[in-house]
């Protein structure tokens, strides 16, 4: 569909192109000095030890769980409110998650209660996710974790260039696990990134991704290694130089684009104040010690307008809107594994959220449109 106004849109140009023609020019495609640089300016701009590229978040949350020796026996506490591959990489591991009730409508992040009350002897981890790139309270979730002896994973994937009281979400736990999917903040098609300050757990991540060899094709081209060995049972997660290369471009932009759209979304907030709509993260505006990446926005539909109504008119007009999430305990699958659950404030928020379009290119007048339709849907 041609959309007047999409959900999404890409930041691409010139820069991209060229980048992508050098790699081709160099002949090395994979795992090189690209993605080297890649991870070495991703792990600056997050003040972190360690940044380690890979194919995509959902193998980053996967690795991230085996770095950490989760496995059959354990459990993870997720938000249901989420993508749903941040359970789904849990239960690669053979581990059982447990899913954690969010704060509220106004902060659609999980609540540090529900996590404390989904705490059990098998308890090994917690995964927060920074939904939309707004902060999780993690002071509350890393007291927590250090009070139970728990590791923390961030699922960072909303969240690149956002911080809480200067510190880069991501950062804050154990491991963090960015998304370079096309429709996030810092876009490559496909591509994540795992970050750690831990010197242990880079090493074994590094092993992991690349089928657990102890040299790679690049040290051996290099001239540094002729054999291997096989350490651990890994897999290939990598990511390729092409992709690196976009992601370079990408993240010189990301600043900008992240302030770009708090820009669009502190006008959503002005305009749709007072109308019927309910404006999660909107007391993040004004806040000091937040820096959002602003990567989404959502709203809750008052209880008397049909989702699918609401919908329907903006598509009419040409605007794309979008669902996030449908919560994960209520798809069919883990409605089948886990038949029990029950989270009131997610399912509440599940059936009323919509999101509304939120691009850096965004101009006024798409925002305008979509505004304009949303306030005659709601007359
Ligand atoms: C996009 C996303 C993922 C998965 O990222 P991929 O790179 O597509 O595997 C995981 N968690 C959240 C919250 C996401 O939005």
């Amino acid at each position: 569909m041609d959309w007047q106004v999409p959900l999404a849109d890409l930041d691409y140009g010139e820069a991209e192109k060229q980048a992508v023609l050098e790699v081709l020019d160099s002949r090395w495609l994979t795992m090189g000095a690209v993605t080297q640089k890649f991870e070495q300016r991703f792990a600056e701009a997050a003040g972190v030890q360690h940044a380690l590229g890979v194919s995509n978040a959902t193998v980053a949350l996967h690795l991230a769980c085996l770095a950490l020796d989760i496995g059959p026996g354990d459990e993870v506490i997720v938000p249901s409110l989420t993508f749903v591959a941040t359970a789904n990489a849990v239960l690669y591991t053979g581990a059982q998650v447990r899913f954690a009730d969010i704060l509220g409508p106004d902060e659609l992040t999980v609540s540090p209660e529900s996590i404390a009350a989904q705490i059990t002897p098998r308890t090994k981890a917690i995964i927060p996710m920074h939904y939309a790139g707004y902060p999780c309270r993690m002071a509350e979730i890393m007291e927590l974790a250090a009070r139970h002896g728990l590791a923390v994973i961030e699922d960072a994937a909303h969240a690149p260039g956002a911080s809480l009281n200067g510190k880069a979400l991501g950062t804050w736990g154990d491991i963090g696990c960015f998304s370079f999917f096309s429709n996030k903040n810092l876009s490559t098609g496909e591509g994540g990134m795992l970050v750690t300050h831990r010197d242990d757990l880079a090493q074994k991540i590094r092993l992991m991704r690349s089928h657990g060899m102890t040299s790679l094709t690049w040290d051996r081209h290099q001239g540094h290694a002729y054999s291997y060995d096989v350490v651990a049972l890994g897999y290939n997660y990598r990511l390729d130089e092409i992709r690196s290369a976009l992601g370079l471009v990408q993240l010189e932009k990301l600043a900008a684009n992240n302030a770009r759209r708090q820009v669009i979304t502190h006008r959503y907030w002005e305009m749709l104040r007072g109308s019927r709509l309910g404006l999660p993260f909107s007391q993040f505006q004004g806040m000091p010690e937040a820096i959002p990446a602003y990567h989404i926005f959502p709203v809750l539909l008052p209880s008397d307008l049909e989702r699918k109504a609401f919908i329907d008119h903006l598509k009419m007009r040409g605007i794309q809107t979008s669902i996030h999430y449908p919560p994960i305990h209520q798809f069919s699958f883990y409605r089948q594994l886990y038949p029990a659950v029950e989270l009131p404030v997610t399912e509440q928020v599940g059936t009323r959220q919509a999101t509304l379009p939120l691009y850096p290119s965004m101009t006024d007048e798409q925002l305008i449109a979509t505004i304009e339709a949303i306030q005659e849907i709601l007359a």
